[in-house]
């Protein structure tokens, strides 16, 4: 029996700007359960970092949350105070960046970080932190741990790099880690290693995890759910083997048509004609109607209605007579 452990209801968070605010996120739904892994897919621009930075609490002035609610276990956290913050992050709720030195202090050994995070939240001696940190270096594959721990972060390569923000983050084996395209900067070998790696440590850990990437074929071996971003919305969610052979919205459809393993060798890739839409202002109708190639006059008036079935949920006006029809 799963219960659910993050569950996120109509989040907004806006950008102030000169012209209009950005609505970067516009009434993002879905729930994690415990130990699940959500893969949340979408292409550069559609809100996927800011929804993580909504959940982690990250949002910066000129953004700030303008409604919704997020719950970890039960509990709001959406609303919490800076100081509350500090008690969760990193212990129950961490989260990885593309980029490592976003975790990592350049100018402070490893080991001075990682005892740093190991006595945040947990009351033992240095001797005994350092050890922990160790550990906990070896946990994420990396060779001679004592010795790297003396380390500064520059003396690593990209990949060690991100496996000691991978290590930090999973130090307290948090209940749940957000993975913002964590191995997007990274070539493909490595990539795999480090996903591979992760997946291990937080089934071990019961983590669950939200794997932020632009890349579906990242997250189709990894996630049991997908989540489809698009402008501010999630378009489509639903078990991943179900969005992957069947997807039901035409975005999701034209994304995987876009990867290379969807095709035949040497022929050439189907890309979505045009870009993603800026967020400007209120909107009028589907987001992705001007690039949607089945789109009718009707999706570029009235916002689609999400269609519910079970597990599964798209919002497309027409989910419903693909579903017939099929
Ligand atoms: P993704 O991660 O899917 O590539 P983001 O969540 O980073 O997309 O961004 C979503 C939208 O929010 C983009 O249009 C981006 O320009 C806007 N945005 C993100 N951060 C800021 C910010 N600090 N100020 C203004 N706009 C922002
Ligand atoms: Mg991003």
């Amino acid at each position: 029996m799963t219960s659910t452990l993050l569950q996120v209801r109509d989040l907004k968070t806006y950008f102030a700007a000169k012209r209009a605010e950005v609505r970067a996120v516009d009434g993002v739904s879905f729930s994690v359960d415990e130990g699940q892994v959500l893969g949340l897919v979408g292409e550069s621009g559609s809100g996927k970092s800011v929804t993580g930075y909504s959940i982690m609490g990250l949002v910066d002035s000129p953004g700030r949350l303008v409604s919704g609610s997020v719950k970890i276990g039960g509990r709001e956290i959406s609303k919490l105070t800076e100081r509350e913050w500090r008690s969760i992050r990193g212990r129950e709720i961490a989260m990885i960046f593309q980029e490592p030195m976003l975790t990592l202090n350049p100018v402070l050994r490893i080991d001075t970080q990682i005892i740093e995070a190991i006595q945040a939240h947990a009351d033992v001696s240095r001797q005994r932190a350092r050890e922990w940190a160790a550990e906990a270096l070896a946990g994420v594959g990396i060779p001679s741990p004592e010795e790297r721990l003396s380390a500064y972060p520059h003396q690593f390569s990209g990949g060690m790099r991100q496996r000691v923000a991978i290590a930090i983050a999973l130090l307290h084996k948090p209940k749940l880690l957000i993975a913002d395209e964590p191995t997007t900067a990274l070539d493909v070998t490595i990539q795999g290693q480090i996903l591979a790696q992760v997946q291990t440590l937080a089934l071990e850990m019961k983590t669950a995890v939200i794997w932020i990437t632009h890349d579906l074929s990242v997250v189709s071996g990894l996630a049991q759910r997908i989540a489809v971003m698009y402008a501010g919305r999630i378009v489509e969610e639903g078990a991943t083997v179900d969005v992957l052979t069947t997807p039901a919205h035409p975005y999701t459809q034209g994304l995987l048509r876009s990867l290379p393993s969807q095709n035949e060798p040497g022929a050439s890739l189907t890309q979505i004609p045009g870009a993603p839409p800026r967020l400007f202002g209120e909107r009028t109708g589907c987001a992705f109607a001007p690039r949607c190639g089945v789109a009718q006059p009707i999706c570029l008036e009235r916002d689609p209605i999400e269609v519910a079935n079970g597990t599964r949920s798209t919002q497309c006006h027409f989910a419903l007579h693909r579903e017939a029809a099929a």
